[in-house]
């Protein structure tokens, strides 16, 4: 089979004008575009829809992940063009990559095989610029603190106690612990700085949370970046910086249109980490995808106790929207992984280690359809390597649990291999739910007891302890006021617990608060559970140096 840049290369695309046009009924006078296959779509005319009836929301999550990741992306295109292909007016929404992981270890994020969104190559480098727009935005602010300070600190501000980092979209260890205004007088105060990586950013997460301008600004004035000598907090707006960031982020804020392989329509449109931020796309685009379109498909990242617990409890609650489906995805390549079997022996057929590692996805689909309170299916994204024997254990596994599963090879055969899981998405949709959604705690319980909701109701943990200095932060955190916000658990993506090797469903553990932070503007309060990477590293071999430039142009090398 050819690679991911091979197919994505080869493809040929149409002009996003009349994807736009056939596919979502968008005429081109609505189109901002980016050369002929990349467009936003025009914010005031999105706003002119605001009447027309709601589509369906399908969430792609996932059980407990392997290192290189289940599918989730290349599902949700898969999905797409499954339902595109049968007649049925859809969208996908994504995340945009991050330059980090493209040129770090994971690689790229625009799906895989068949089941890709185009140009890959753009979506995957500077795209339409947001993340660029999002990084001025928030250096911006981070330049006006410091200049703040150097022109007699007015405000007071404790340098010391300054939270907001200047970011970049690169995987680079050596900043992320940097000392600035060096160099005397006139260079300003020095003190222990360091960058984030642009994803990592609040300013991204309020980028993907907000619903119009005004909220952008609204929501950028209420940034906290650092507090006076009297310890009170210190506002963006108190800076006098929401207009101007906002004026920075006008442009990007309306959703990027690009293709499907097979000519459906999706928007990628934003991209925050799914731990210390809430790991889901806009929801500028996903509000424009369901007026848009009868069905949007929709990723959050990680695992179902991550990315689908931040989607139900911070973008749900904030914005109102409700999934109707939830498509779980599982391989069997992390069954046997959860069942015992060591990364590099997953390509050997072990039926007994899947049975093993139903646990893992047993727990996942318990806390969609009993906590959130979404009806759910499986999708078995197939690789090479699974037997007969495998996928078929895991038809019945997921059948016990009361649930159904659909073997996919989108990867394989694109939207034609999704056919299945597209039937039982659109049965599921056509019918009742035998569930109500439900948040996983109120908004009026405390942040403790929110964390302590998560961790029981949905990690199986036993009892949730504070690091002294993460629990007086908390405590000041609900001084100022902010108790009433969800919570963002930072936590690794590989197990139920805050330990990354310990797989399958693990019950009674401790989870153990570390770090406390306030995104105020982004509205919700981080709970650091172990390593949180900010500003990941680039590995030994990174895939930077595979990626090249032909002669003719052609970009080579991207996965
Ligand atoms: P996620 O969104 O869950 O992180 P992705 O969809 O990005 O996962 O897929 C992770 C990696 O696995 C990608 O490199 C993708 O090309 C590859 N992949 C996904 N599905 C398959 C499959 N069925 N067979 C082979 N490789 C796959
Ligand atoms: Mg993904």
């Amino acid at each position: 089979m050819q690679s991911d840049i091979e197919i994505a290369n080869a493809a040929v695309l149409r002009p996003i004008r009349e994807i736009a046009q056939e596919t979502l009924g968008i005429g081109e006078e609505h189109l901002v575009p980016y050369g002929h296959y990349k467009a936003k779509v025009d914010i005031g005319y999105l706003n002119s829809l605001t009447d027309r009836p709601l589509g369906k929301l399908v969430l792609v999550t996932a059980l407990s992940p392997t290192p290189p990741g289940e599918g989730k992306t290349t599902t949700t295109v898969g999905l797409t063009d499954a339902l595109h292909g049968m007649g049925h007016r859809t969208v996908a929404c994504l995340r945009e990559p991050s330059m980090g992981p493209v040129f770090g270890m994971k690689g790229g994020a625009a799906g895989g095989g068949w089941s890709q969104v185009v140009p890959m190559t753009d979506i995957n480098l500077h795209f339409t610029g947001d993340f660029a727009a999002i990084a001025a935005a928030n250096n911006l602010l981070a330049a006006l603190i410091d200049n703040h300070v150097h022109h007699g600190n007015e405000l007071d501000i404790d340098v010391r106690s300054v939270t907001w980092k200047r970011v970049i979209d690169m995987n680079d260890r050596a900043l992320r612990e940097v000392t600035v205004a060096l160099g005397g007088h006139a260079n300003g105060f020095p003190r222990s700085d360091g960058f984030d990586i642009v994803v990592a950013s609040e300013l991204m997460a309020i980028f993907c949370l907000t619903e119009s301008w005004a909220d952008l600004k609204k929501r950028i004035g209420d940034i906290v970046v650092a507090y006076d000598r009297s310890t009170q907090p210190v506002t963006a707006r108190d800076l006098n910086a929401h207009g101007a960031m906002a004026a920075l982020l006008r442009d990007a804020l309306a959703p990027n249109l690009v293709q499907t392989l097979e000519g459906a329509p999706a928007f990628v449109h934003g991209g925050p980490f799914a731990n210390i931020a809430h790991g889901c796309s806009s929801v500028m685009a996903t509000r424009a995808g369901l007026r848009l379109a009868d069905i949007v498909v929709t990723e959050a990242g990680f695992g179902a106790d991550l990315g689908a617990e931040k989607f139900v409890d911070i973008k749900c609650r904030k914005s109102g929207l409700r999934p109707d489906v939830a498509v779980v995805v599982a391989t069997v390549r992390a069954l046997k992984y959860h069942g015992g079997v060591a990364l590099a022996d997953l390509g050997t057929e072990d039926v007994a280690a899947v049975e093993a590692g139903m646990v893992n996805l047993r727990r996942h689909l318990d806390n969609v359809r009993n906590v959130y309170g979404i009806p759910c299916v499986v999708a078995v994204n197939r690789f090479p390597t699974d037997t007969e024997a495998e996928v078929a254990r895991v038809v019945e596994l997921v059948a016990d649990a009361g649930v159904q599963a659909f073997p996919a090879t989108h990867f394989a055969d694109g939207g034609n291999g999704a056919k299945d899981l597209a039937e039982g998405v659109l049965a599921s949709l056509a019918q009742p739910s035998p569930h109500e959604f439900s948040f996983t705690y109120d908004d009026d319980a405390s942040l403790t007891e929110k964390v302590e909701a998560i961790a029981t109701r949905l990690y199986g943990a036993g009892i949730v302890t504070w690091d002294a200095k993460a629990r007086r932060r908390l405590l000041r955190i609900e001084r100022d006021g902010y108790s009433g916000l969800p919570v963002c658990v930072a936590k690794t993506q590989y197990s139920f617990s805050t330990d990354p090797t310990s797989l399958g469903a693990p019950s009674g553990h401790e989870l153990h608060v570390r770090e406390v932070r306030l995104s105020a503007g982004a509205g919700f309060v981080v709970v650091v559970c172990g390593d949180m990477m900010t500003m990941p590293g680039l590995p030994r071999d990174p895939s930077a140096a595979r990626i090249d430039l032909a002669d003719d142009g052609t970009i080579l090398g991207l996965s």
